[in-house]
């Protein structure tokens, strides 16, 4: 058996207000390179408050992306990377402000800067062959890990995968529980159920050991106390405890593996588009004979905050369009093996996957 060894974040500073202290952690890494650094900011956030307190120096080059058309693409990052190099040559690092979208294309983007050629090159494990600029990582939104995960996924014409490896592992990160108060309440759910989702298969599956349990039991006790009885909502209490647990929820599927639900969630992002945290979420509903412990809960938390989640998607699909995604899935056979145990291949074949979409 190979046991995982996985590089975790250098370093994180945790607390309300902590941002305040961006221009100082980056301080030391300032001198390195052409001197400047690259902010990739959540267009979410231009003319917000938070655009004059990012502490950059006038040298510094500050993207605002607008992440909500699409998930980051391989043609995205190629393109922030030859226009960066092109124009001030290799900064000292970057800095991500932003949710999953923006964790992954600023950790991507520290790495194509120093990898040459298409980041398609690059999309799986251990590919990408020297380590990138210093990158920073401040979420705004929690729930996907992305903030502590090793992957940076990003969508290509052919895969959607991630650029995995240790350098692809945030320097620092920055966890200010002020940053997640406006997160919309549609967004704060789907986001939280990722972390929610990510302890169950974490938890329920043959992988799992007390190493993961250890971060997955606490983040689920938080998410419990974040989405659910009467404490439950959206508050400056519960912002402190969502940041936490995604981040451990982060770190228990990086010790054990994701499952059935994750599996098809990247079937359907793959074909159709929809976003990752919605995705499982729809899917997560219709999964109570796989995950009954997990689902119980998950569609009390949806009566408990009214969250309407589409129904009756597959009515509107053909056996095609069923087929691509299941396709998508069935190529994720570590999901399927950690879910369904060492014959999992006799479980989970093409018909029964498409039967899973077919749900939906
Ligand atoms: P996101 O980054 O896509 O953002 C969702 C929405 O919330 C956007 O409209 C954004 O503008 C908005 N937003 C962000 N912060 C806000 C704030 N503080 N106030 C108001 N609005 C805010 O959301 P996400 O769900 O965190 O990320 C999804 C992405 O993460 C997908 O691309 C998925 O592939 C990726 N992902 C990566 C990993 C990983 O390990 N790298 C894991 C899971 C998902
Ligand atoms: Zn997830």
């Amino acid at each position: 058996m190979q046991h995982k060894n996985f590089k975790n974040i250098d370093k994180v500073t945790y607390g309300r207000g902590s941002f305040s202290q961006l221009a100082e952690t980056i301080e030391p890494v300032r001198a390195l390179n052409k001197s400047y650094f690259v902010y990739i900011v959540d267009n979410y956030f231009k003319g917000k408050s938070l655009e004059s307190k990012l502490q950059n120096k006038p040298e510094d080059l500050i993207y605002f992306i607008d992440v909500d058309p699409k998930e980051p693409t391989t043609e995205q990052i190629d393109t922030l990377r030859d226009e960066i190099l092109n124009s001030k040559g290799l900064p000292s690092g970057v800095i991500g402000i932003g949710g999953g979208s923006i964790m992954d294309i600023a950790k991507a983007l520290s790495l194509m800067l120093t990898n040459e050629g298409s980041s398609t090159l690059y999309q799986g494990l251990n590919l990408i062959k020297k380590p990138g600029v210093y990158h920073l990582g401040v979420p705004t939104i929690s729930g996907t890990g992305a903030e502590v995960s090793m992957t940076a996924v990003l969508t290509g014409p052919e895969k959607k995968l991630g650029l995995k490896c240790d350098w692809t592992v945030f320097n620092q990160v920055i966890l200010d529980p002020e940053l997640i108060a406006t997160v919309p309440k549609d967004w704060w759910f789907y986001t939280g159920m990722d972390t929610y989702i990510h302890c169950i298969e974490s938890h329920y599956g043959i992988k799992n050991n007390a190493f993961s349990l250890a971060y997955g039991n606490q983040a689920l006790q938080l998410c419990r106390e974040v989405y659910l009885g009467q404490g439950a909502g959206q508050n400056n209490e519960n912002d402190d405890k969502l940041m936490v647990a995604s981040l451990m929820g982060g770190l228990s599927l990086t010790y054990s593996e994701v499952g059935v639900c994750h599996a098809l969630s990247y079937g359907l992002s793959k074909i159709l588009g929809t976003r990752h945290c919605l995705a499982n979420c729809i899917i997560f509903q219709h999964l109570g004979d796989i995950y009954p412990v997990g689902h119980g809960e998950f569609m009390q938390m949806i009566r408990q905050h009214q969250i309407i989640l589409p129904q009756n998607l597959s009515k509107g699909w053909d056996e095609d369009t069923i087929t691509k995604m299941a396709q998508v899935s069935i190529n994720l056979p570590f999901m399927w093996h950690h879910a369904f145990g060492d014959n999992y291949k006799e479980i989970a074949t093409l018909e029964y996957i498409k039967d899973l979409f077919r749900r939906l």
